[in-house]
């Protein structure tokens, strides 16, 4: 078990350009031990998983004293034109008809909410679901709606099945078996929290959802109170694994409203997991994983199953830290 924490400074990043992950093993640190470096000013980036060059790319915004909007819209694009990050858009895995469809969702710091639900054939579904924030009177759009909208926003349409996605899913068709399996379903979908120089916060969610999932399936990550929330007299969360069970439980609302009562971002996050180990009898099959912070910058994170991290970007430098968990290793 890694507990020791080591900060990658924004130099050292760029001459690895950017793309730390290859140290990911030995810049690894635990929540606890990250607890000290736990409040300092802002801006600040966490994000789920070891999303280390999107933390930079919201960053890039920030430090010229952008918006956090501006700074999540940018960073999780990072992993949505990443084919290798076969979780969230182009190259993300489809579902068991084939089809690439991509959620997501934006909130800023005045409470507005935009989202896209199973969009097919575009990008950056952040980009969009931001559009139907901003250009529409609406909170959500959904499948050829939303291709339809992000078509006249002067969106390109392109095709997101790679190679590997198209051969990993036609070798899945052999069997065809779909059970969310904690294994493969441990995946990189960004949930990406930002406060900014002025104290203001913004989130954002995108995803391809869960593998080889029913056509038409949508999961926590665009839904707003599930996938994401913000509210910026109090904090933001966002959520990250089997959506199914996030949604049951509206996790990233339940972790702002018990910071709201007192708890602090990690007391909150340990609870929302509680609520789902509490009512599903089938947690130990499943992955969840949240993350949070407050408007004082603290952080918190809590997960089901080990294995979840998550990348902390503040004027010291990123972190990536190993999330503790409700089943232990
Ligand atoms: N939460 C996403 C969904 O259920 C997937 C994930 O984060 O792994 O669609």
């Amino acid at each position: 078990m890694l507990n020791r924490r080591h900060f990658l400074s924004r130099t050292t990043l760029s001459a690895l350009g950017l793309g730390a992950s290859g140290l990911f093993s030995s810049s690894c640190t635990t929540a606890s031990s990250a607890k000290s470096s736990s409040i300092s000013k802002f801006p600040v980036v966490l994000s789920t998983w070891n999303n280390q060059k999107a933390n930079a790319a919201a960053w890039g915004i920030l430090e010229k004293g952008g918006r956090a909007l501006d700074a999540v819209e940018q960073g999780v694009q990072i992993p949505e034109a990443d084919e290798n990050d076969q979780s969230v858009g182009y190259g993300g895995r489809p579902d068991r008809d084939g089809r690439v469809t991509l959620d997501a969702c934006i909130m800023d710091e005045q409470g507005n909410y935009g989202a896209v639900c199973a969009l097919q054939h575009i990008k950056h579904p952040i980009k969009v679901a931001r559009k139907v924030m901003e250009e529409t009177p609406h909170v959500i759009l959904v499948g050829d709606g939303a291709l339809n909208f992000a078509l006249e926003q002067g969106f390109e349409k392109e095709n997101l099945l790679t190679e590997k996605s198209k051969t990993e899913w036609q070798d899945w068709l052999k069997e065809a078996k779909y059970k969310p399996v904690a294994n493969i379903e441990r995946h990189d979908t960004i949930g990406m929290l930002v406060i900014d120089k002025a104290g203001d916060c913004s989130g954002a969610c995108t995803t391809s959802g869960m593998a080889y999932k029913l056509a038409g399936r949508v999961g926590d990550s665009p839904i707003i109170g599930a996938g994401l929330f913000v509210d910026n007299e109090i904090g933001l969360a966002t959520a990250t694994g089997v959506g199914e069970a996030v949604l049951k439980s509206v996790g990233s609302f339940l972790i702002v409203e018990l910071m709201r009562q007192g708890k602090t971002p990690q007391e909150a996050c340990e609870e929302a997991v509680m609520r789902i180990a509490k009512k599903q009898a089938d947690h130990k099959e499943i992955q969840v994983g949240y993350i949070a912070m407050n408007k004082a910058g603290e952080v918190g994170a809590y997960s089901i199953l080990p294995g979840f991290v998550y990348a902390l970007t503040r004027e010291s430098g990123t972190e990536v830290v190993e999330v503790p968990s409700y089943i232990k290793k």
